[in-house]
């Protein structure tokens, strides 16, 4: 698929997704001695890959909360019954509205359909099902009939993370949502938070509305990035805007703990402590993204 809105840096080339079954066992062994409590596959589409159910069985065993996103489009009865029984804790299922041609249109295909039968599929099964939902043109001001409509589908929780301009999303801007309603859509988001027990719905990249919580960058820390080749970098994001921070041994080569304990992740940590000792809290890829420099507010928490 091509979505108009991926942050991933994909033209249409198939990045090889590197090692062996063998290889994961032993690595996943590796990450479950070493505190690795969670992990979570992201795209690409993870359930393209065959050997992922077998992953997954293999990271419960080791104690590992095992997670795994979809866009849904090839999530049919057969592969929910795998996920089911290889144990897996959590399904993250893309979903941009609940109208098939918005949706449609965002993902450049007719998937609308399939990742809606996708999530019956699931709860039939009884796996958590979380749909993550951008906020974008098509849906920025029509979230309550969202939220209604996921309701009825009985997915357990919502995600709304605020569509960011990179990757696709850079060539398609007229997908984007104006930012003059960020704060309109962070105080629409904390009503449906208080107004619905379920779905539960939580955010990304409105910190601010988390003003209880730890605002602080977690990347490099708390969470890791690990690429289709093996490599780590801090976070996601910040990798799609700086590349240098990956480290340069993958999975395979080295110890799980040699890795989280990089230079380059080292370098990353050291860079966000100062970025935070003079700006504050925030996400350091908003300030890049934004304001063109890592050391810089984050736009996003000017008003709060
Ligand atoms: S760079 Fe931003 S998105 Fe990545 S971990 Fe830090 S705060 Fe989160």
């Amino acid at each position: 698929m091509k979505c108009k809105h991926c942050s991933a840096n994909f033209r249409g080339e198939v990045r090889e997704v590197i090692g062996k079954k063998e290889d994961y066992f032993r690595v996943l062994t590796d990450m479950g001695k070493n505190g690795v409590g969670e992990i979570y596959f992201s795209g690409g589409e993870p359930l393209l890959l065959d050997s992922l159910f077998d992953v997954i069985k293999f990271g419960k065993e080791n104690n590992i909360i095992m997670t795994t996103g979809t866009n849904g489009a090839i999530l049919d009865e057969e592969k929910v019954k795998r996920l089911k029984e290889a144990g897996v804790d959590k399904v993250f299922v893309s979903l941009d509205s609940y109208e098939e041609e918005k949706h449609d249109f965002l993902r450049n295909g007719k998937v609308f359909k399939k990742a809606v039968k996708g999530i019956e599929y699931l709860k039939e099964y009884g796996i958590y099902t979380r749909v993550d939902s951008v906020i974008w043109k098509g849906n920025y001001e029509d979230l309550d009939n969202f939220v209604n409509f996921c309701q009825k589908l009985g997915v357990d929780e919502i995600t709304f993370a605020w569509t960011m301009k990179v990757g696709r999303a850079i060539e398609n801007d007229e997908v984007l949502p104006p930012k003059s309603a960020y704060f309109k859509v962070g105080e629409k988001l904390k009503e449906l938070k208080r107004k619905y027990n379920l779905p539960k719905i939580s955010f990304h990249r409105f910190e601010y509305l988390n003003k209880e919580e730890c605002r602080d960058c977690p990347g490099g820390r708390k969470i890791f990035y690990i690429s289709s080749a093996g490599k780590i970098s801090p976070c996601f994001w910040i990798n799609t805007l700086l590349p240098d921070f990956f480290t340069e041994k993958n999975i395979f080569e080295e110890k799980i703990s040699n890795l989280f304990q990089d230079k380059k992740i080292k370098k990353f940590v050291e860079m966000e402590k100062k970025r935070y000792k003079y700006f504050g809290s925030g996400c350091p890829t908003m300030c890049l993204m934004e304001n063109n420099k890592f050391n810089s507010k984050d736009p996003l928490l000017i008003n709060s």
